[in-house]
């Protein structure tokens, strides 16, 4: 039988359908988890971004990751505009997205890993290969990796990237500079490298009073909203904007306050204690990718095909 696209997803549908309902009992999220204070984590203000990607440049050099006109051929890795690359991949850990207005007023914003406070793909991960750290950074552990991709499925924020082209595939995203500058008591390589003061490194605590007393001495400048205090149960890196932009249209989704982790963890158990099989897991986890996806897209419309 010829299996095309629409009859694999009713099959997952059905598939995934069926595991749910085997299962005895409903699935019950766990209790969240609250902020370190002590973590360390980056206030991006796309008020001050002026758009020169200093701090992109900066990761790559830190991360020793290739430009995209050294990768050979173009079209593996998505069309390149300059040694610009269009998003987040293997080789690009950060990235800076040029969103206009109907006026066309550009606001610069920097996606990265959010480095949750109780993180999707940490929750995901049946092997444990992904860690919040003491330090706040979410830490990768390619050694414990099976490669199921289940990290990249959960992330609301589409962060996790899959290196394709190494003999043993791995999972990529920004680490917070965690052992290579943190460890030795640095900040990171994309604060410093920024000129415009738009990348704020420290404490999680700090930076958040930080944002405050910025939203507090300009309020005319600033939405009077700290992006990522709350989301999605709190993140580590957080973004203010100007008091006409909204972060959906800048591609940050209006999230719940609510982390969606516990739910993502106890599903993973259940799975497992029910032994459900892989094409299942995928048609549940595949669900959630697509509605992470399509609210990206949806949030990012107002900005168009802006990236440059
Ligand atoms: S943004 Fe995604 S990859 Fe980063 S910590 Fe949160 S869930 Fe994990
Ligand atoms: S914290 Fe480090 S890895 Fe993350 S975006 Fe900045 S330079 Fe790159
Ligand atoms: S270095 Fe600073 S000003 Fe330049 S693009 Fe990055 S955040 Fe914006």
């Amino acid at each position: 039988m010829k299996l095309d696209r629409r009859k694999f997803l009713k099959i997952g549908a059905v598939a995934g359908g069926t595991a749910a309902c085997s299962v005895a009992s409903p699935v019950m999220a766990r209790d969240e988890r609250e902020p370190d204070p002590n973590w360390y984590g980056m206030l991006n203000d796309s008020t001050r971004c002026i758009g020169c990607k200093a701090c992109q440049v900066a990761c790559k050099k830190e991360n020793k990751l290739p430009t995209e006109s050294t990768l050979g051929d173009d079209k593996a890795f998505g069309e390149a505009i300059y040694d610009s690359p269009r998003e987040l991949s293997e080789h690009t850990y950060t990235l800076i997205k040029m969103h206009q207005d109907e006026n066309q007023q550009a606001t610069y914003v920097k996606e990265q890993c959010m480095h949750c406070v109780d993180p999707a793909c940490q929750s995901a991960c049946i092997v444990g290969a992904l860690t919040k750290e003491a330090d706040g950074s979410v830490k990768y552990d390619a050694g414990l990796c099976m490669g199921c991709r289940y990290c990249m499925v959960a992330c609301p924020f589409s962060v996790p990237q899959f290196d394709w082209f190494k003999a043993i595939p791995s999972i990529k995203k920004c680490t917070l500079c965690s052992e290579t500058r943190l460890s030795k008591g640095q900040p990171t390589a994309c604060s410093t490298a920024c000129p415009a003061g738009a990348i704020t490194f420290g404490k999680r605590e700090d930076l958040l009073k930080i944002a405050r007393k910025r939203i507090e001495a300009e309020p005319e400048r600033y939405l009077d909203h700290i992006y990522g205090e709350k989301e999605i149960g709190g993140t580590n890196v957080f973004y203010l904007t100007k008091p006409k932009v909204a972060f959906a249209s800048l591609g940050l989704q209006d999230f719940d306050y609510k982390a969606v982790s516990g739910l993502t963890e106890s599903i993973q158990h259940r799975i497992f204690q029910y032994f459900i099989p892989p094409i299942a897991v995928y048609s549940i986890l595949g669900g959630i990718m697509a509605y992470n996806q399509r609210r990206k897209k949806e949030a990012g419309k107002l900005g168009g095909d802006d990236e440059y």
